[in-house]
């Protein structure tokens, strides 16, 4: 059996107001990634500084943790073999002008901000991604 890897997803507030949620489970499924954990909630600015901390400081920090709480999200814990780097591919490039053909943010991302979905980056960032939405015992 291959190693499995977790991800930590996000459908960000953009998406799930313009009805996406549907679509990007279904590409997620689609493309061989197990949910093994999923929220709906809303985070406020200081969640959403907590969780973007490696990005403090970046001219867009402030705007982009405004953004991040202005309405409900969709956290997802993604589990299959490669789940970091698949995962990543099927969002796209962070700038939806960017992204390729096929891609989540190609087809529902609005600028490089409000760009649908969210990624871990590596197997570090993950793990503090998912303990930040999932204590362990939530995962299945
Ligand atoms: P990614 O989400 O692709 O990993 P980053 O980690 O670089 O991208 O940035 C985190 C998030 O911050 C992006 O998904 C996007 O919402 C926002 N962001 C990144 N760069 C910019 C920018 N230049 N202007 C506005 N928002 C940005
Ligand atoms: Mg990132």
């Amino acid at each position: 059996m291959k190693t499995q890897q977790r991800t930590l997803a996000i459908i960000k507030p953009d998406a799930v107001k313009k009805n996406a949620t549907g679509d990007i489970l279904n590409s997620i499924y689609a493309a061989g990634f197990r949910i093994i954990g999923m929220h709906m909630l809303e985070i406020n600015t200081e969640q959403a500084q907590g969780f973007y901390a490696v990005h403090a400081g970046k001219p867009f920090f402030n705007s982009l943790c405004t953004f991040m709480s202005s309405g409900p999200i969709v956290v997802l814990a993604l589990e299959k073999e490669s789940a970091i780097a698949d995962w990543r591919k099927l969002m796209g490039a962070t700038n939806p002008a960017n992204a390729e053909a096929g891609t989540i943010r190609k087809k529902w991302a609005s600028s490089i901000e409000s760009n649908a979905v969210h990624g871990s980056d590596a197997e570090d960032t993950a793990r503090f991604e998912l303990s930040y939405f999932f204590p362990g015992y939530e995962l299945f």
